[in-house]
């Protein structure tokens, strides 16, 4: 049977050219970059090397990237941390109502241990306003978390905009930016952000590895204690291998960039454009040109969510219905709630995300099955 994979907002595979230059830190160069000899040394310079090159990606300095164990990580640092070392200062913080449970469930343990969090709701397309943003702000909010764009519609939000108010408001700002990596590009200088979270397996690279840029001189509260890695900030002995890949999946990403976005984009407007003909209940979720290249989300109202994707995996197509992390949940999802979908239409999404690897054939062959799925319905 035809396998066609269209979930890479779930997560990517690893590229060979990845995995080619991780396989040496495995069983040649396993030394732990903590030891002194000259294995132990490979190690760090191996790891060090990389904060550099992603440093030079996000216009950032080397000193100013920490490698994390996930983009949970890193979003559970950042909010966590931040709160905690800043609280002295106030002890309340702005999110979105769309952000990955990584960061609002972060912020509800916060909140079930004395601050105080405002939830910014979003318009139908999914952005976030920014008068709504200035209007919530208080004399002691200490953090504001918007990410960068959502992973189940796509939609990206006004990050310079948004950022300059935390600046200009003297209040830190983090934002999300596991989908946006190597999907977009960004310099987090010319963005005024002063803290980033971003994960591996979104690119091509190994999963269980990720990343939080933070600003020097930014404050933080440690999450991992042990043995003082990462400058003291983050314990626990590196991935090298992992940090390596993701490295190079991220410079891979750079380099074909345009090339890429082109052609995600291409397929993403095409997918748009012939899933609205093939019934009249079909919506667009997200906003139609503020989108990450390869994003398409669709609710339906003759058939589940669920139901969908069983179809669609009966013809090797795979797909989610809402995020990775909660289809288990029978739950709908809270971002399609949030852009104003009664349950029934938040249950009946369908949300595809393109990849390097996929195909003008890859796409017909999504239509002409989607086609015949609600032909039999
Ligand atoms: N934030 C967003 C926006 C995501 O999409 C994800 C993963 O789905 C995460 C955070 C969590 O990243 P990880 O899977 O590396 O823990």
């Amino acid at each position: 049977m035809k396998k066609v994979y269209l979930d890479h907002a779930a997560t990517t595979f690893v590229k060979p050219e990845v995995l080619e230059e991780m396989l040496p830190y495995f069983s040649q160069f396993y030394g732990n970059a903590s030891s002194v000899y000259d294995l132990g040394r490979t190690s760090k310079k191996a790891i060090e090397s990389a904060r550099e090159k992603i440093a030079e990606i996000f216009g950032a300095q080397p000193k100013e990237i920490f490698f994390t164990g996930s983009g949970t990580e890193a979003d559970n640092w950042a909010i966590k941390g931040l709160a905690l070392a800043n609280q002295d200062k106030g002890k309340h913080i702005i999110t979105s109502s769309i952000e990955h449970h990584a960061v609002l469930h972060s912020c509800q343990f916060l909140e079930r241990n004395g601050f105080e969090v405002t939830y910014l709701p979003v318009n139908n397309g999914g952005l976030v306003s920014v008068e709504d943003l200035e209007k919530s702000i208080r004399k002691d909010t200490i953090l504001i978390s918007i990410m960068f764009a959502n992973n189940e519609i796509g939609t990206i939000q006004p990050i310079a905009k948004l950022a300059q108010i935390a600046k200009k408001n003297n209040i830190i700002f983090h934002t999300d930016s596991v989908q946006a990596v190597a999907n977009l590009k960004i310099n987090v200088e010319e963005l005024g952000i002063d803290a980033m979270s971003f994960s591996s397996h979104k690119f091509y690279g190994p999963k269980g590895v990720g990343g939080l840029y933070l600003k020097n001189g930014i404050q933080i509260e440690n999450l991992l204690h042990g043995g003082s890695q990462e400058r003291e900030m983050r314990s626990g002995t590196e991935n090298v291998a992992g940090i390596v890949g993701m490295t190079k999946a991220l410079e891979l990403a750079m380099q074909n960039f345009e090339s890429r976005q082109e052609k995600m984009t291409s397929l993403r407007d095409q997918a748009i454009s012939e899933i609205s003909k093939i019934t009249k209940t079909a919506k667009l979720n997200g906003h139609r040109e503020k989108r990450l290249p390869g994003n398409v989300n669709f609710s339906f109202q003759e058939i589940e969510g669920d139901s969908l994707l069983m179809n669609l995996d009966m013809k090797g197509i795979a797909a989610s219905s809402g995020s990775a992390c909660s289809s288990l949940s029978i739950e709908p999802s809270h971002v399609l709630l949030a852009i104003g979908l009664d349950k029934k239409s938040a249950k009946g999404s369908l949300r595809i995300t393109f990849g390097d690897e996929n195909t003008q054939e890859d796409l017909d062959y999504l239509i002409v099955t989607l086609r015949e799925i609600f032909k039999n319905l």
